[in-house]
């Protein structure tokens, strides 16, 4: 039997890139064999094998072929007599088809080298349109090497494009979907992700709320790239460059989808688009089964993104009614992240890239003088139950109003 590295450690050793995960494939090798030499299988109907040792993948070589819709959909056929191009010509991209062996000799039938140096996301054959993960794996790809110059080719454009016309994305599941959104949010360029997306249709499927807001216009005086979408678009490239983490990333993507429902005659203002969108962030958050802390704080940052924009002229009691709703004395760390996320929000916006945004340490500043009142005190009082939490309450907008004063003194 012969071993090849493959996929993304060749891919990424020629673009000089760190490699970290290492998927190989075997050639010339029956399943009998792989166990016979301490391999352990990774699912029972499915040809992947884990080294005894190093726990790294081994997959023997196999072709694939459609027999349904979605994933669930395919059949393997591994065999020792699969060669190596033929399982090479399954894979998604030219440039994750290439295999190379101990000595590093590379086997590139479908010229994935060239294609790396040309900087083209390119698909292997036809065959792509066979699993509509692609679409979202491509865009992917092109989210996390768009620095280095790669671009989509026109004719895999086409192929996504008909992808998602055809009414195969559907087909995806959740688990599946949110696992490529996730990892395309966490990429250097996230904006490119959903830009790809865009391009070939994809989004007005996966996330028509998103879509929506491309040619609806912002007031040019707080919006000076006016347009919605690319508004966050932008808003998602400050995220990334500030390296704020998925539910940050998660809760910029979605914060303005109400835009999207704003009436045309009341364009370009969006009065209370805060709260239309919250029922669009929901079902956002259930299509992709978005993991809880990314669902809770799209939804808080949607509902108060404009309050974290005007923090400095909030009365103390809306201060309080914010970090109320926040649980900021139990939840400190996710108010820090509607923090950021306001922030990058507000340097989303063409030529405020830069701009201080104050309102940030304010906010930080309430928290704290709103979480130092302590309880113990009350106690002693003999407050208790309901009581207790309406002395603590107004303590609490006692310290805001003097936190208020001290900071305008
Ligand atoms: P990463 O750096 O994200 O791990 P990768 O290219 O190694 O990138 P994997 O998901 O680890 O991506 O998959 C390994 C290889 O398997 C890919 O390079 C590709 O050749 C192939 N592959 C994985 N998923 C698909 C798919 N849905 N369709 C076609 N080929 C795929
Ligand atoms: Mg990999």
């Amino acid at each position: 039997m012969q071993v090849y590295k493959v996929g993304g450690a060749v891919r990424d050793r020629l673009l000089g890139l760190p490699v970290t995960d290492i998927d190989r494939v075997v050639v010339g090798a029956t399943t009998e064999e792989m166990l016979a030499q301490g391999f352990r299988p990774v699912g029972a109907d499915f040809p992947v094998f884990l080294h005894p040792k190093t726990g790294e993948e081994y997959a023997l070589a196999r072709t694939e072929r459609k027999s349904g819709r979605g994933y669930g959909g395919f059949t393997f056929y591994a065999s020792p007599e699969v060669t190596l191009e033929e399982d090479l010509i399954r894979r998604d991209l030219t440039i994750n088809a290439m295999a190379e062996d101990d000595q590093q000799n590379l086997t590139d039938p479908y010229h994935g080298q060239r294609d790396l140096q040309a900087r083209i996301l390119r698909h292997v054959s036809p065959a792509f349109a066979e699993d509509p993960l692609r679409v979202l794996r491509v865009a992917r790809f092109a989210a996390r090497y768009a620095g280095l110059g790669f671009t989509v080719a026109p004719e895999t454009l086409e192929l996504m494009r008909q992808l998602s016309k055809s009414g195969e994305l559907q087909a995806l599941t959740a688990e599946r979907s949110w696992k490529e959104i996730s990892r395309a949010l966490m990429e250097d360029q996230p904006q490119v992700f959903i830009q790809v997306l865009r391009d070939c249709g994809a989004l007005e499927v996966l996330m028509p709320e998103v879509d929506a807001l491309f040619g609806v216009p912002q007031p040019e005086t707080h919006h000076p790239e006016i347009d919605t979408g690319l508004h966050t678009l932008s808003v998602l490239q400050q995220a990334a460059l500030h390296k704020q983490p998925l539910t940050v990333r998660w809760a910029c993507l979605l914060h303005d989808l109400g835009k999207g429902l704003t009436p045309q005659e009341q364009w370009p203002r969006h009065i209370a688009h805060e709260h239309t969108g919250l029922k669009l962030i929901k079902a956002v958050n259930e299509r992709f089964k978005a993991p809880k802390d990314c669902h809770e704080l799209a939804l808080l940052v949607g509902q108060y993104h404009t309050h974290g924009h005007r923090a400095l002229e909030l009365k103390a009691s809306t201060l309080l009614e914010l970090l109320q709703s926040f649980d900021v004395y139990r939840r400190p760390q996710r108010f820090e992240e509607f923090i950021a996320a306001c922030e990058m929000d507000a340097r989303g916006r063409k030529g405020l890239e830069q701009r201080s945004y104050p309102q940030a340490d304010y906010l930080r500043g309430a928290a704290t003088a709103a979480r130092g009142v302590a309880v113990q005190p009350l106690l002693e009082q003999g407050f208790k139950g309901p009581a207790l939490g309406e002395a603590l309450k107004r303590e609490r907008l006692k310290a805001l109003k003097a936190y208020k004063e001290a900071a305008s003194g």
